[in-house]
C-alpha cells in the first residue's frame, strides 16, 4: 500500500531544456512532484524566463538575472493530469498524457522565489497540492510522453517499488519516432541532427530522449563487442563549443548509465582527443576508455549537433552507426525490452577528468622529439592560431607556447557556440581570409586554422599563401616521403592531376586517388598496408588527414604538429628561416588557374525517376556520360578511378560523381583557363541534357558565361 514511485521527466519549456525529476509518487497521489535540477551554472536564459513569467514579485531578482551565470539550485514542480493520475497504478511507458499542469516553486540563490504564475485559467489548479514554500505554476496544454528508464529500476528503495520514467513534452515537436526517424540521423559514419529550436524549417531531431536512446544503444553495442571483458566498461565523452553541448552531454551520460556503463566526462575536447583516449594507458585519467563519444556537428551551423563514436580500432563505420540507430529506435520505443534489462549491471558512475592535458602534452612531446629533445624548439617563431570559436583554442596556449612560439595575434580562441566571427572550417573562404589577414597583420611566420572539433586543419605561410586542399596534401606528402621514400599517399577523389604528378614525379611516391569521405580514405590506407602496399598518409582535400605513425587517427592538430616538426628540425639544423622551409617543399606543384565545384541536384519527385531511387537515376546519368566520352578523341578517361567518371582533356580534368548522402551529382572541374573550363563543362552539359530531373542551371551558367 505504501509503495512509492519515482518518475523522471525531461521537461522542455519553450526554448529551454531542463532535466526534471518526479520524485516519490504515492500510487494514490493526485499529483507528481518534479524536482528540476537546472544545475548551478548555465541556464541563465531559463532563470530569466522564470523571472519574466513570475511577473511583479520577480522583479526583485532582475538585477541578479543579468549575471552571466545565474544559479537555480533548487526547484520543485508539481505535475497533475487526470491521465497521469489514473495511470500511476499501471505501467506508464509509452503513454501520452494530455493537458497536464505544472506547479512549480523555485529557489534562486537559496532565497525563496515567492511568486505565482498562471499562464491561463487552469481547471486542475485547485487539484494541486499547495507547495509549502511558494509556488510558480503554469498550465502546459500539451502532452507528455513517458517511458521507463532502467538505470533506476535496480535502485529500489527498501520497501518501495521505484518506478522511473523518462518523458518529454510531446507537443508537435516531439513526435513518437520509429526506426526510419532514427536512421535519418545517420550521416555516413557520423550521427547528425538539429539540437536547438528556432531555425525555420529545421525542427529539433536530437531531443534529449533520442540522445539518451542513442547513447544507451552505443553502450549496448559496446557491451556486445567487448563481451569478453570481465570488468565494467567505461566510455569517455567530450564535446565541442556548441550551445547544446551541455544538454546533450548530460543526456549521453544518462543513456550510457541506462546500459550500465561508467561515464568519464572530458568537457570541451577535440574529436581526435576522444579517439586518443581509447589508446592512452593511464589509470589516473581513467584511460584507456573502452569507447569514446564526441558530441559535435563539425563545421555545421550552431543549431546542429551530433555524435562520433570511437573504440581503440578507430572511428565507427557506417554499418555500426546504422546498427546503433536501429538499437536506439528499439530502446526509444520499447524501453521495457528484456534485453535492456539484462544489459544492466548496476549503478554506473560519472567522473570528470582533464584529459586534454594528457592529449596536448603528447603533441608537445612529439615536436620536442623531432627536434632532438630540445625543450623549446619553436623559440623565435611567431605562429597565430584561428580556432573560429570552436574547440581548437587549446593549440595556442597548450601546444605552441610550451614549445617556445609567440602566439600573439591569435584569434577566436574562446569557445562560442554561436560562432560569431566565422564558420570554423578550413574549406570556408571567409575563414581562410581571416587567418591569412591575421598572419599578414601580425607579420607572423605561420598561421594555423582548425575546424570546430579539430579533426581538420589548414595553414598559411608568412607571405599569406595557403596550405590548404591540394597544397596541404602536397606539403604533407613531401614531409612523409622524406621519412618514407617511395610510399603511397592515399587521397580522396577530387585531388588535382597536378598533385598526382607532384607526388609521383617530384617526390618519387605513389598517388592512390580513392573516394570522398575521410573514413573511406583512412580505411583504404589501412587496407593497402595489410595487402602489402606500404602507405603512411591518408588525407582528404577537406583537411582531414591521418598518419600511420599516429594510429591512423584523423587529427587536424597532429597534421599541424608534423608541420611544426619540420620548422623545428630545420631551425635545429640551422637551415631556413620562418615558413620558407615549408613553402620550398611544395615548389613545383602545378596548380590550376580555375577550380570549381558545381552541384547538379536530382529532383527526387520528378516523374522521370518513375519511382526509382535517386541513386539509380544518378548511376544512369554517369553511365550515359561514360558512353558519350568514348567517342571523343580530345578526352581521356582516368585509367584507375574509384568514384564517378573522371576525365582529362583540354589541359584540365573533370570529375562527375554521385554524392555519398544526398541526391546531388557534384561536378569538379580544374583547368588552366576559363575557356578550357567551359569546354570541359560543355562535355558534361551535352551528355546530361536529356536528364530532365537533373538541375543543370549551374552548368548552363558556366557554359553561357563565355
Ligand atoms: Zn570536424
Amino acid at each position: 500500500m505504501n509503495r512509492m514511485r519515482k518518475v523522471r521527466v525531461n521537461c522542455t519549456n519553450g526554448d529551454e531544456s531542463v532535466a526534471s525529476r518526479i520524485n516519490r509518487i504515492p500510487p494514490s497521489a493526485s499529483q507528481a512532484t518534479v524536482a528540476i535540477d537546472a544545475g548551478t551554472r548555465g541556464n541563465t536564459t531559463y532563470a530569466r524566463t522564470l523571472q519574466r513569467q513570475a511577473g511583479e514579485p520577480g522583479r526583485r531578482n532582475e538585477g541578479r538575472a543579468r549575471r552571466t551565470h545565474f544559479p537555480i539550485f533548487k526547484e520543485k514542480t508539481h505535475i497533475s493530469s487526470p491521465d497521469l493520475v489514473s495511470s500511476l497504478a499501471s505501467p506508464m511507458e509509452g503513454k501520452v498524457f494530455q493537458k497536464f499542469n505544472v506547479e512549480q516553486c523555485c529557489y534562486l540563490q537559496n532565497k525563496q522565489f515567492k511568486t505565482r504564475y498562471q499562464r491561463e485559467p487552469n481547471p486542475y489548479m485547485s487539484a494541486l497540492l499547495p507547495c509549502p514554500r511558494g509556488k510558480l505554476a503554469w498550465n502546459l496544454n500539451s502532452s507528455l510522453r513517458a517511458h521507463t528508464l532502467f538505470k533506476y529500476q535496480n535502485t529500489a528503495i527498501s520497501k518501495q517499488t521505484t518506478f522511473y520514467c523518462n518523458a518529454a513534452l510531446s507537443s508537435a515537436s516531439v513526435p513518437s519516432l520509429d526506426k526510419t526517424d532514427f536512421l535519418k540521423l545517420q550521416n555516413g559514419s557520423d550521427i547528425r541532427g538539429v539540437a536547438v529550436p528556432g531555425v525555420e524549417g529545421e525542427p529539433v531531431s536530437l531531443h534529449e530522449p533520442v540522445t539518451e536512446a542513442i547513447a544507451a544503444a552505443f553502450g549496448q553495442w559496446l557491451l556486445h563487442k567487448k563481451k569478453a571483458e570481465s570488468r565494467r566498461l567505461r566510455v569517455s565523452v567530450g564535446h565541442d563549443s556548441r550551445i547544446s553541448a551541455q544538454t546533450l552531454l548530460e543526456a549521453v551520460s544518462r543513456g550510457l548509465g541506462v546500459s550500465g556503463l561508467d561515464v568519464v566526462q572530458f568537457g570541451l575536447a577535440s574529436t581526435p582527443a576522444m579517439f586518443n583516449s581509447t589508446l592512452t594507458e593511464d589509470e589516473s585519467f581513467l584511460c584507456p576508455a573502452d569507447g569514446a563519444i564526441m558530441i559535435t556537428a563539425s563545421h555545421l551551423p550552431y543549431n546542429r549537433n551530433g555524435f562520433k563514436f570511437f573504440t581503440s580500432d578507430g572511428g565507427l563505420g557506417k554499418v555500426d552507426i546504422k546498427n546503433i540507430l536501429e538499437r536506439a529506435a528499439d530502446i526509444y520505443k520499447n524501453i521495457s525490452d528484456e534485453n535492456l534489462r539484462k544489459s544492466q549491471t548496476g549503478n554506473s558512475s560519472t567522473k570528470k577528468v582533464d584529459y586534454m592535458a594528457v592529449y596536448t602534452s603528447g603533441l608537445v612531446k612529439a615536436v620536442r622529439r623531432a627536434a632532438g629533445d630540445l625543450e623549446k624548439p619553436l623559440v623565435g617563431f611567431h605562429i597565430v592560431v584561428d580556432a573560429g570559436n570552436g574547440a581548437g583554442g587549446f593549440f595556442a596556449a597548450k601546444v605552441l607556447e610550451p614549445l617556445g612560439a609567440i602566439t600573439t595575434g591569435s584569434q577566436f580562441l574562446e569557445p562560442d557556440g554561436m560562432f560569431p566571427n566565422h564558420i570554423p572550417n578550413p574549406e570556408d573562404k571567409t575563414a581562410m581570409e581571416a587567418i591569412t589577414k591575421a598572419v599578414l597583420d601580425n607579420k607572423a611566420d605561420l598561421g594555423i586554422i582548425f575546424d570546430t572539433d579539430v579533426d581538420r586543419s589548414a595553414a598559411v605561410d608568412s607571405t599569406g599563401r595557403e596550405f590548404n586542399r591540394n597544397r596541404l596534401i602536397a606539403l604533407l606528402s613531401a614531409i612523409v616521403l622524406e621519412e618514407h621514400p617511395g610510399t603511397t599517399i592515399v587521397t580522396d577523389s577530387v585531388t588535382s592531376d597536378g598533385l598526382t604528378s607532384f607526388i609521383e614525379k617530384k617526390l618519387g611516391g605513389k598517388h592512390h586517388r580513392f573516394k570522398r569521405g575521410y573514413k573511406n580514405v583512412i580505411d583504404e590506407a589501412i587496407r593497402l598496408n595489410s595487402s602489402g602496399e606500404e602507405t603512411h598518409l591518408a588525407i582528404e582535400t577537406s583537411g582531414h588527414g591521418a598518419l600511420k605513425e599516429n594510429h591512423w587517427l584523423d587529427d587536424g592538430a597532429y597534421l599541424m604538429v608534423k608541420i611544426l616538426n619540420k620548422l623545428a628540425s630545420a631551425r635545429a639544423a640551422g637551415s631556413g628561416s620562418g615558413s620558407e622551409v615549408l613553402t620550398d617543399l611544395v615548389e613545383g606543384l602545378e596548380e590550376p588557374k580555375v577550380a570549381l565545384e558545381l552541384r547538379l541536384k536530382i529532383d527526387k519527385n520528378h516523374p522521370d525517376l518513375e519511382g526509382k531511387d535517386f541513386r539509380e537515376y544518378g548511376e544512369t546519368v554517369l553511365q550515359h556520360l561514360s558512353n558519350s566520352i568514348e567517342t571523343n578523341p580530345n578526352l581521356k578517361r582516368a585509367p584507375v578511378n574509384y568514384e564517378g567518371i573522371r576525365v582529362s582533356g583540354f589541359g584540365g580534368w573533370f570529375l562527375l560523381r554521385l554524392s555519398l548522402h544526398d541526391p546531388v551529382l557534384p561536378l569538379n572541374i580544374e583547368a588552366q583557363s576559363e575557356d578550357d573550363a567551359v569546354k570541359l563543362g560543355l562535355v558534361v552539359a551535352n551528355a546530361v541534357k536529356e536528364f530532365n530531373a537533373l538541375d543543370t542551371s549551374a552548368l548552363s551558367k558556366l557554359t553561357h558565361s563565355s
